[in-house]
């Protein structure tokens, strides 16, 4: 009798517990993109950032060369040398100065083309006499330029 009743009791727990315990696999299979997602996708996700982040703070420090203080002017086919407009140059060393240079090493004056008209003046003077165009070239934080040529090969005018 008592074995009866607890043999009731037994099987109602199991029952009850089944409905915990049974996994619903339609449901869970339902889930698993999402279980995939969070348990494969998701580590490798926040490894790889753990790893950038690690990278970045560790890395060596690449080294950053600034821009000469003069760069050779490029030569046109016909061997001429082509100044850019706006950037203080001397056209005796053929070399282009950075910004706010006014004097060349041995000691000449700097000459510029105007940026509007093309006229070359005296980097001393402040404005285009003939388009009256007038720029400051600030001698501000020197230009990072790659060390070598430009990418894309040919050197552009
Ligand atoms: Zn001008």
């Amino acid at each position: 009798m008592i074995s009866q009743t607890l043999d009731k009791i037994w099987s109602s727990i199991l029952q009850f517990s089944a409905t915990f315990v049974t996994p619903d696999w339609g449901a869970l299979i339902g889930l698993l993109p999402i279980l995939l997602v969070i348990g494969v996708v998701g580590p490798i996700v926040s490894l790889l950032a753990l790893a950038w982040f690690r990278y970045a703070a560790w890395r060596p420090r690449r080294a950053t060369k600034f821009a000469p203080e003069v760069r050779a002017a490029a030569l046109d086919a016909d061997g001429n040398p082509v100044y850019p407009v706006g950037e203080p140059y001397s056209p005796r060393e053929r070399v282009i100065y950075q910004p706010g240079a006014t004097r060349s090493a041995s000691g000449e004056e700097l000459v510029l083309g105007c940026p509007k008209c093309g006229l070359v003046r005296a980097v001393t003077i402040p404005s285009c006499g003939n388009c009256g165009l007038s720029f400051t070239l600030k001698p501000t934080t020197r230009s990072l330029r790659p060390a070598g040529p430009p990418p894309g090969g040919a050197a552009t005018a």
